[in-house]
């Protein structure tokens, strides 16, 4: 147990036994792109597991924080991102209307989240592939010893338990086992600046169509819209765009305006985030109402349960990923996934800028399996938006379709070294885990793939 600064002193807790729920090859920590990727490879891969996640549903930041699209899955010219994330996308996009999948037939880029629709498509994909879920349980803490987790310990409506697993995949995003069993961090930028969270929302009752002719017809954007109304004092934003995923003739998520100074791994910053996010969010749909064509009888639908957190903890892992790695595209042995999204840094205040840093059409570089072992401890393996990279890398690697894609790996590796009856992460045989990801779809660059075809066994 880790204690965060206090003023207000300290009180000694009695030691107590703490009764032990399930004891498993794989526990995974977080339901979100990549725990969600860590749960169906190991179990796919013949490891028990057990989900544990805070909220009622999978999804991580596309359901508890309604972030309303993926991000690109392409290089602009081919999937990078394939296996379980690809998988999960494609057949999201089956379940919903006609319409929309007319619309996003073979589109692999910026597809619009149906979070109600994802949330059950979560819920059978884990139940067929047997993967035990644990709901409304937060992972509060672990028992350690040299490097070496010996239990999580979670609190839910039954108490305090125990869950002894042989590997532990950490895919909270904020890489909480991770700090609580005493890693080593890295967290935003030189003076502690953090990515703003945005509070993102739902819209039911819009007319796409009258709202597209007027834009078209007037050359006008919600851009131009947007900017009007910030120098006319009218809306208090601060950044000039809004990302609108429509669903439907008449639904649309948005990723629209900024709540500053949110660190999202401290409980009194997400609550005043939630309190922010929210009157903001009624602020701007106040303005839409009145001054965006179409959107006139806007109705709020859903706003995030939490405001959504684009940046906290990363870990210190055997590797860092730089951000020279990411401009010279490099591979490494060890690469377990390839990503090409752009670096993406919300700024930090309402007067500083973007910044965004993109790869050429066709280009990516190489996630290696060490930027996913946090240094000093041995049964962890790190997935997701806190993996090991400098800042401006955090920046491009934190988004969904990667974080599927580290998942996968790490539930991969999870399920092979808990077969082999290793609990080291360090011990994975490389180049199996790396044929298996590829056997499963996923995808770890040309050369790589063509590597491992000519040594074929
Ligand atoms: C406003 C915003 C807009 C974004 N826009 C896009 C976009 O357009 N497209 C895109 O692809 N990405 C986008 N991103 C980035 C992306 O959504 C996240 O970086 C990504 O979801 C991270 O995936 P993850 O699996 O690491 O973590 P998360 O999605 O954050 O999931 C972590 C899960 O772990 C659970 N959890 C955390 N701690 C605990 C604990 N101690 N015990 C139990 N459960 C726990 C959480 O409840 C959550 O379900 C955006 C992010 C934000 C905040």
């Amino acid at each position: 147990m880790r204690n965060q600064a206090e003023s207000k002193g300290s009180i000694k807790q009695p030691q107590r036994d703490i009764p032990v729920y399930a004891e498993v090859d794989v526990m995974v920590a977080g339901g979100g792109p990549a725990g969600i990727g860590a749960a169906l490879a190991a179990a796919r891969n013949g490891a028990s597991v057990l989900l544990v996640e805070q909220h009622g549903y999978l999804g991580g930041m596309a359901t508890v924080s309604q972030v309303p699209a993926f991000c690109p899955y392409t290089d602009q010219e081919k999937p990078v991102i394939r296996g379980i994330g690809f998988e999960i996308l494609e057949d999201m996009k089956r379940r919903m209307e006609e319409e929309f999948q007319q619309t996003w037939k073979d589109r692999y880029d910026w597809v619009p989240i149906d979070s109600e629709v994802l949330k059950r498509l979560l819920d059978e994909k884990m139940a067929d592939a047997g993967v035990r879920v644990l709901y409304h349980t937060f992972v509060g803490d672990v028992v350690h010893e040299a490097g070496t987790v010996q239990a999580a310990i979670l609190h839910n409506k039954s108490g305090t338990q125990a869950v002894k697993a042989k590997l532990y995949v950490d895919a909270t995003s904020d890489a909480d086992i991770t700090w609580h069993a005493g890693g080593q961090f890295a967290k935003g930028g030189e003076e502690g600046e953090l990515q703003p969270g945005t509070m993102c929302f739902v819209l039911h009752n819009l007319d796409r169509s009258r709202f597209l002719a007027q834009a078209e017809t007037s050359g006008r954007d919600l851009k131009h819209a947007i900017h009007k109304a910030k120098a006319a004092g009218e809306l208090k934003v601060a950044r000039e765009w809004a990302g609108i995923s429509w669903l439907n003739a008449h639904t649309a998520g948005f990723n629209f305006g900024h709540v500053f100074g949110i660190d999202g791994s401290d409980a009194d910053d997400l609550s005043r985030g939630a309190i922010e996010g929210r009157a903001l969010v009624h602020h701007i749909v106040q303005w839409l109402k009145g001054a965006v064509p179409g959107f006139e009888q806007a109705c709020l639908g859903q706003t995030g349960e939490q405001v959504g957190i684009r940046e906290t903890r990363r870990i210190v892992g055997d590797y860092v990923v730089t951000a020279d790695d990411f401009l010279d595209c490099r591979s490494f042995p060890d690469d377990i996934a390839r990503n090409a999204y752009f670096i993406d840094i919300h700024m930090a205040k309402p007067t500083s800028g973007m910044t965004m840093v993109h790869l050429p059409a066709g280009q990516s570089h190489g996630i290696p399996y060490r930027a996913m072992l946090p240094v000093g401890i041995d049964n962890v393996i790190v997935a997701g938006r806190a993996i090991s990279t400098d800042r401006a890398t955090q920046g491009s690697t934190r988004v969904m379709p990667n974080c599927f894609a580290m998942g996968e790996a790490a539930g991969t590796a999870a399920a092979l070294l808990a077969q082999s009856g290793r609990t080291a992460s360090r011990r994975v045989d490389m180049e199996a885990l790396q044929r298996q990801l590829m056997r499963q779809g996923a995808w770890i660059g040309e050369e790589a793939q063509a590597r491992l075809k000519q040594t074929a066994p």
